[in-house]
């Protein structure tokens, strides 16, 4: 039966038994559309990885003898639109079934669902064969429980698979060593280049400028960094396995404006477009680990491990059991706009400069460079989450929305009430200049938190406190900043508000 099988730009996972064998009735489909360019604002970085990824996974598919139909952003046949593209295909091939793979976002999920209803050729949905734990595993281990912890569920993972995991019991005793992963980077051990790829992607630069798409950011197009293929990407773990691991988990939260890669992998993109799968990155890992346990200790491999199987499979499962209404959840009410500078990083603010400016340039910014600085700026100045989740999507290399906005809307902005996160993820100065460079480099002052140099979060710390008391006052996990608050003198504290306030009528211009 002639078969068409769909595969999107996030499903070059070239290991799928779909490929297993070659099958001249199937026709295999990938689409460059404007459907994908145009629904945010998306890093030039970001649609260059995924054309330049979706290319070369095509000419490895027709290299293996596979018949291919790919529309080009500029392809005269291309519609630009999904359902469309497809329709022109059934009827182009005669194709009398259609084959899909589990989309992992949920507009591309509904819409899909659509268009098979409404086709009378008949259809099947597979596994995309990628992920470690199923869409509904998050909703049937939680629902109706008092506690959803990430934990929980990491644990769960950890056993099945058997990773760090002596019998029942974790290896060493303990499950988690986040506690001992807190540390400052003062420039050693020095930084290892990890990127690998150098393609030139000039001519897809220029053809998807001439094409129409308006991108943000910047581009280096003679040597484009990121994996574009399964063996760049593989290279790539190799690199991080054997140069980075050793330094991960301890420096995982430091920020440095000299290295903005500092230990972590880079995989993220190679991960989320399925080049790679989570079980091969964490296999490789361990065995390294255990190959050279005195270069690497427990909490460095235990930190990364959590990163894969604990929290990127988690907040899937926290997106398909949420979802569509967690993508529209603002607890806080939050109502402003985003400022000029997430756009251009121009701001006084140097650690918000920093980490916009290193997402320009790298459509790149690591977690805590997301969560702590960017993130945190953002919900203690009480922007709309739309606003900031439409940032997120659109900046990063990795943005895909199942990843994206359990991040930024859950984790990041505790839009969700806490379904994500028992707490916000908010913080002064202090913290920042205790996990980086940037404080000594700015026109604020981190110590002082009324005045004309008062660095803004030091009051917009308190001010979110003061003002959303009502919501968090009887969160047990912030009783001990309350009763900080409370106890301040009142003069003290009203000089706080009313400096937080004038920062927070003046955004635009911090
Ligand atoms: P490493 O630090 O080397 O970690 C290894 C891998 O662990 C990552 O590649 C990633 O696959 C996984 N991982 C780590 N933390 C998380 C997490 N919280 N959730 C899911 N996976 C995780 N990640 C995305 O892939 N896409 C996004 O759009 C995205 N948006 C984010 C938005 C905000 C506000 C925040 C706070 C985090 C976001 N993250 C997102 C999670 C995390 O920041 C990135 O996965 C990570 O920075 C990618 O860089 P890396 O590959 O060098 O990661
Ligand atoms: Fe950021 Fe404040 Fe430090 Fe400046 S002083 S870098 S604004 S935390």
């Amino acid at each position: 039966m002639k078969t068409l099988r769909l595969l999107l730009g996030d499903q070059l996972n070239s290991q799928h038994t779909w490929f297993k064998e070659v099958n001249n009735q199937v026709v295999y489909a990938l689409f460059e559309m404007r459907q994908e360019t145009d629904y945010a604002k998306h890093h030039i970085q970001k649609v260059v990885g995924f054309f330049a990824a979706m290319r070369a996974f095509k000419e490895q598919l027709v290299q293996a003898g596979h018949q291919v139909v790919y529309y080009t952003i500029s392809d005269q046949r291309n519609l630009q639109n999904l359902p469309a593209n497809l329709l022109q295909c059934i009827k182009e091939f005669g194709i009398e079934r259609f084959e899909y793979q589990l989309p992992d976002e949920y507009r591309l999920d509904e819409q899909l669902k659509a268009f098979t209803h409404s086709i009378s050729i008949p259809f099947a949905v597979v596994d995309s064969e990628h992920f470690l734990s199923s869409r509904i595993e998050v909703k049937q281990l939680f629902e109706g429980k008092k506690q959803v912890l990430m934990e929980t569920f990491y644990r769960q993972m950890r056993k099945r698979y058997q990773v760090l995991m002596d019998g029942d019991a974790p290896v060493g005793g303990k499950w988690n060593y986040d506690a001992e992963n807190r540390n400052k980077w003062k420039g050693t051990p020095a930084a290892p280049t990890i990127t690998v790829s150098k393609t030139d992607v000039s001519k897809l630069v220029e053809e998807i400028q001439q094409a129409g798409v308006t991108c943000i950011g910047e581009i280096r197009t003679d040597a484009f960094h990121w994996p574009i293929t399964r063996e760049q990407a593989l290279q790539q773990v190799e690199v991080f396995v054997t140069k980075s691991l050793p330094f991960f988990g301890q420096f995982q939260d430091a920020m440095s404006s000299k290295e903005p890669f500092l230990f972590h992998s880079l995989l993220s993109f190679a991960l989320n477009t399925k080049l790679i799968s989570p079980l091969e990155v964490v296999q490789r890992a361990v065995e390294e680990w255990k190959a050279k346990p005195s270069t690497i200790t427990l909490p460095q491999i235990e930190g990364f491990v959590r990163q894969i199987i604990g929290w990127r499979e988690y907040m899937r499962g926290i997106y398909w059991w949420k979802m569509p209404e967690f993508a529209q959840l603002n607890y806080f009410n939050h109502q402003t706009k985003l400022p000029h500078y997430f756009w251009d990083a121009n701001t006084k603010m140097n650690c918000v400069k920093e980490a916009v400016s290193a997402s320009l340039q790298q459509a790149y910014a690591h977690h805590i460079q997301r969560l702590m600085v960017t993130g945190n700026f953002a919900l203690l100045a009480g922007i709309h989450p739309d606003e900031v989740d439409a940032w997120y999507l659109g900046v990063y290399m990795d943005a895909i929305e199942w990843v994206e906005v359990t991040n930024t809307r859950g984790m990041s902005q505790y839009a969700d009430g806490g379904i994500v996160g028992s707490k916000p993820y908010i913080s002064s100065a202090n913290y920042i200049d205790k996990m980086s460079d940037y404080c000594g480099g700015c026109t604020y002052d981190k110590k002082t938190k009324v005045g004309a140099k008062a660095c803004p979060f030091n009051s917009l710390y308190w001010h979110f406190f003061e003002r959303n008391r009502t919501l968090l006052q009887g969160n047990q996990r912030l009783g001990m900043m309350y009763n900080v608050w409370n106890k301040m003198p009142a003069d003290e504290r009203a000089a706080i508000v009313q400096q937080a306030e004038h920062y927070l009528a003046r955004l635009e211009e911090l």
